[in-house]
């Protein structure tokens, strides 16, 4: 009986002594999705942002920052997407720290323009880098849990190098001097940068913000010479200076995933993949067709 006491005492030590999940919130849904994977059941991620939010137009309201309270860290893309980052700050207790998982990714300036993209996550290159920022953050703040930590980074960091090599195959067929990736607000530098593309933003970094149009007939005439097959929308968004654009030079527009959220796609695989499949659907040259072998 003694026996059977002791061994009920030292089972409820061991469920009492099991250290509960480390609380991580996060600010953009593909953060939340990292986390997961390299955190796996030693942290419990708290995801603040709104299904069909705007990211560019997002601000946590006080039942997404109530959410957040307790959180030992508060995941961020940074490079200035997060323009309440420092109000957040306010609100919640210094014990949770904050870490923008952008800082370590090197910037990619926008062409013409003399500032940065801030949108690094449409590189699986940047996102294994983004990964080693938040596995060193989760060590510091678990350490107990180091080991799991970095054997799952290294597994993340090996599908990041896969989404680089299938978004190479996807593509491959799209020749030189089609790589060029109009869009309408400066999200596609980074992914640029990456596959080998020259990105021609219309627009600046928000998708409403006014963009210098006036060299807009130049443009056309770039991309009429250039014989440009394809330029690209946003599966929530079709500014009405891409439509001219495509309407003048009576070519295709496609719709892309530029800021990493979209309901329909719930990980960074499908969001990596549409994106490069449709790029290759609007740049690549028309496979030729089989002979029909009946003749
Ligand atoms: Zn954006």
């Amino acid at each position: 009986m003694r026996k059977i006491l002791i061994l009920c005492l030292l089972f409820m030590f061991g469920v009492i002594a099991q250290a509960a999940p480390v609380k991580v919130a996060s600010l953009h849904p593909l953060l939340s999705e990292m986390a997961t994977h390299i955190g796996g059941d030693k942290i419990k991620v708290v995801n603040l942002f709104p299904q069909n939010g705007d990211l560019h137009g997002f601000t946590p309201t006080s039942g997404e920052i109530s959410a957040a309270v307790g959180a030992r860290l508060l995941l961020a893309c940074g490079k200035g997407i997060e323009p309440y980052l420092g109000d957040l700050r306010q609100s919640l207790s210094t014990k949770t720290r904050f870490v923008e998982l952008g800082a370590d990714v090197p910037d990619v300036m926008v062409p013409g323009g003399n500032h940065a993209d801030p949108h690094w996550w449409n590189s699986p290159e940047n996102m294994k880098r983004a990964s080693r920022t938040l596995t060193q953050a989760l060590c510091e703040a678990d350490p107990a849990n180091k080991a799991t930590y970095e054997s799952n980074q290294k597994k993340y960091a090996d599908e990041m190098d896969r989404m680089v090599r299938m978004g190479r195959y996807i593509m491959r067929r799209i020749p030189q001097e089609q790589r060029v990736l109009v869009t309408a607000h400066a999200a596609m530098c980074h992914f640029c940068k990456t596959f080998n593309f020259t990105p021609i933003p219309v627009h600046g970094i928000a998708k409403e913000s006014e963009g210098d149009t006036a060299s807009l007939a130049q443009l056309i005439s770039t991309l009429r010479e250039k014989k440009i097959k394809c330029i690209f929308t946003e599966v929530n968004a079709s500014p009405k200076a891409l439509e001219n654009i495509a309407r003048e030079l009576g070519i295709e527009s496609k719709p892309l995933v530029m800021d990493g959220i979209y309901p329909r796609m719930d990980s960074y695989e499908k969001i990596f993949l549409f994106n490069t499949g449709i790029i290759a659907a609007g740049l690549a040259p028309a496979k030729p067709k089989k002979a029909d072998k009946a003749q």
